[in-house]
């Protein structure tokens, strides 16, 4: 089966483990889901570094150890929800236990291995179901306030967050992660997809020395506090393009690891998205009026 569509599923088997649980207001509690499913879950504050969590099987019984060295209550929840993945997605449990034993997890997208980013989608999709995440997310005007409010009724981590809302989003909104002079990766919404003439960021690619990233990654104390800072811009210091447009930048320090999260929106991309659905619609048009000659 092809990744992407693997990915995607394991995605929505989150959101139906959610539904399944009754859930209908934010946020899913993971630790809730596996007391229901006699799944015991207990902190471990002495993994290695790297290891966020562990699920354990002995036959049918199932148990999940999670890391605390990060003292973030959405990085633990994310772990516990990883795990849970690996319990319910179909396959898994039969993949990473041939035997009885232990399944030790990277989670938070650092790993390409296919089981742990399955996992990973799957938290995103049981702890920022779909439905629920649009619904708080239309609430409020794309970017950086409206992410922190997301995280804050979700509980979960900042860029997990981020990253959902720029998936689910209809404005024009890019989500990029950097570490001093560098991206560590970009999520660009559907609508910034549109930006004729976008240049994609890659991963390990420069940040643009023209954007209020650059300067504030130049300060290593903006990166370690949770400072914020914004600007207005243009949207082709960060993607390029060949229109010039007006854009919004907004950056926050992500404290421990020295990441800095950035958040640019494009508000007038929506309308040259119409524009160009208005130039379709007259070719539409000038086709069904163009005579059609059958031979
Ligand atoms: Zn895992």
């Amino acid at each position: 089966m092809n990744p992407a569509f693997r990915i995607k599923m394991a995605k929505r088997r989150g959101e139906q483990i959610a539904k399944e649980q009754g859930v209908n207001t934010l946020p899913v509690d993971p630790f809730e889901i596996a007391e229901d499913h006699n799944i015991m879950v207990q902190a471990k504050p002495n993994t290695e570094t790297g290891v966020s969590g562990m699920l354990l099987r002995h036959g049918d019984t199932f148990g999940i150890l999670y890391a605390t060295h990060i003292p973030s209550l959405g990085f633990q929840r994310f772990s516990v929800a990883h795990e849970l993945g690996h319990y319910f997605i179909d396959g898994h449990p039969e993949h990473i236990f041939p035997e009885d034993g232990v399944h030790e997890s990277r989670a938070g997208f650092v790993s390409s291995d296919i089981y742990e980013l399955e996992a990973d989608n799957f938290a995103a999709g049981l702890l920022m179901p779909g439905q629920l995440f649009k619904r708080e997310m239309n609430k409020h005007s794309a970017g950086l306030d409206a992410i922190l409010l997301l995280a804050d009724k979700c509980v979960t981590s900042l860029t997990a967050t981020a990253i959902r809302f720029a998936e689910l989003s209809e404005d024009a909104i890019a989500v990029i992660v950097s570490t001093g002079p560098n991206v560590d990766y970009c999520m660009l919404s559907e609508t910034m997809k549109l930006l004729p003439g976008l240049s994609f960021i890659r991963k390990g690619s420069a940040v643009p020395t023209s954007t209020l990233t650059a300067v504030f990654n130049r300060d290593p104390e903006a990166a370690l506090s949770a400072r914020r800072d914004e600007q207005s811009i243009d949207i082709q210091d960060w993607l390029g393009g060949s229109k010039s447009k007006p854009a919004h930048e907004e950056v926050i320090g992500l404290g421990g690891y020295g990441k800095t999260l950035t958040i640019v929106t494009c508000p007038g991309l929506v309308e040259a998205g119409y524009e160009d659905d208005d130039d379709d619609d007259e070719e539409d048009l000038e086709a069904r009026w163009t005579p059609k000659f059958h031979r």
